[in-house]
């Protein structure tokens, strides 16, 4: 298909999500046009961490963060320095052997899965990673995780895209979206099919979308290279928590020296506010597990909206003819946003896809709100 032939395609949203979507539709030929409300890669993408993970998640996730990874890891060569690629692996911790049990049943369902890991044993741990306190059980390496600088990522696909001729229009919010027009600056305009790839806000655009912002803090320290090797987590660590307020040990050593230090979730609507007391929590439960974290300089805290669903899975597919949706992905759009790309340009090009879709199918019954 030649770039002046294939459907024209309005994207709507250029957050990671957005840009890889746009990167790969261009790629086949269509005729790209790409609609952000704000900066490209200034939402949940530049709150993120980064952090490119396969969780020991049910298998349609697990199928979508593994292929997703793959993708990452096979362009990995060509990734411009801006993207900080940095193929550091992950290390799930353990505190005593209870928590050892769960780790070696996390072991053995990844490895069915074909996911290569490592059981480390204390002495193996404190090896790994010498800031670790002292008397923990052990941990699992997951080594072919990584880690990327989110905007810097958003901004190379765009380039991509770009290349393949896609137009990409910043400040420029959509109001209202149908399928094959979307408006904008009060006017509307026309494609043959729209991708709404605009996270929790794509709840405003589409109203039965049922994606809500889950607040998430990181705090971010000055230049300590060396200090950390592994993007490193608690046991009990998961993307998709669906308490009201949670935090969880998380921290990752980024390519600049800094340390990247979460997590947290809560659901308070849009508020921008930082919430004092959640980060002091985040931050004590990091430097239980590393105490040399309270010597280092914070020098900045920021807040992101995870885009959640009620079953933890994206919505990725048709949602009326014309119309497709690509938003959803709580804490993992950063890692699934290829594999995103991926299904919505087979299904908006009529082609077999590579993992079975029909898990993320915006339309599934049981997330549809009534
Ligand atoms: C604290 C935190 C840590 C995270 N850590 C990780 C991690 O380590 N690994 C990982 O994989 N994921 C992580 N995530 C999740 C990840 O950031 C998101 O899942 C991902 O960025 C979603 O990408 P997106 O493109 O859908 O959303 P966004 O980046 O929010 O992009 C959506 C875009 O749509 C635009 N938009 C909205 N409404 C309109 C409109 N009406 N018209 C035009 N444009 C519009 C917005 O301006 C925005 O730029 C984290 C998130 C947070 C908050």
């Amino acid at each position: 298909m030649s770039a002046s032939s294939g459907p024209r395609v309005i994207v709507v949203g250029a957050g990671i999500v957005g840009a890889a979507c746009a990167e790969a539709l261009a790629e086949v030929g269509c005729r790209v046009t790409v609609l952000e409300g704000g900066l490209a890669g200034a939402g949940a993408t530049a709150a993120s961490m980064g952090h490119v993970v396969v969780m020991d998640d049910p298998e349609p996730q697990f199928a979508l963060s593994a292929w997703s990874r793959r993708l990452w890891t096979e362009r990995a060569p060509e990734l411009p320095a801006e993207c900080e690629d940095h193929p550091c692996g992950t290390l799930w911790v353990a505190r005593d052997e209870a928590e050892m049990d769960r780790l070696r049943r996390k072991a053995a369902s990844y490895m069915t899965r074909g996911e290569r890991v490592e059981i480390l044993d204390p002495v193996a741990l404190r090896e790994a990673e010498p800031q670790l306190r002292r008397g923990l059980a052990g941990a699992l390496r997951v080594p072919e995780d990584r880690v990327l600088y989110p905007p810097g990522a958003t901004r190379h696909l765009l380039e991509r895209a770009r290349a393949n001729g896609a137009v990409l229009r910043e400040r420029s919010a959509v109001e209202r979206v149908e399928p094959r027009r979307v408006r904008v600056g009060g006017g509307w305009q026309g494609a043959d099919i729209v991708v709404v790839a605009a996270a929790a806000a794509a709840a405003q655009l589409v109203p039965a979308l049922p994606i809500e912002p889950r607040r998430g803090h990181l705090v971010i320290t000055d230049r300590y290279p060396g200090f950390l090797r592994h993007q490193v987590i608690e046991l009990g660590y998961h993307a998709h928590a669906l308490d009201r307020e949670s935090v969880a040990f998380n921290v990752q050593p980024r390519r600049t020296g800094q340390i990247l230090i979460g997590s947290s979730r809560e659901l308070v609507g849009w508020d921008p506010a930082v919430n004092t007391s959640v980060r002091a929590r985040m931050l004590r439960r990091a430097t239980d597990f590393v105490p040399g974290l309270s010597a280092l300089q914070a020098l900045r805290t920021w807040v992101g909206f995870r885009p959640a669903t009620p079953d933890g899975l994206p919505l990725i597919g048709e949602w009326e003819p014309g119309l497709f949706v690509a938003a959803g992905h709580e804490g993992l759009g950063v890692t699934t946003s290829l594999g995103t790309a991926g299904i919505i340009t087979s299904l908006a090009l009529g082609r077999p896809t590579v993992i079975d879709p029909r898990p993320f199918d915006p339309r599934r019954a049981e997330v549809v709100r009534a």
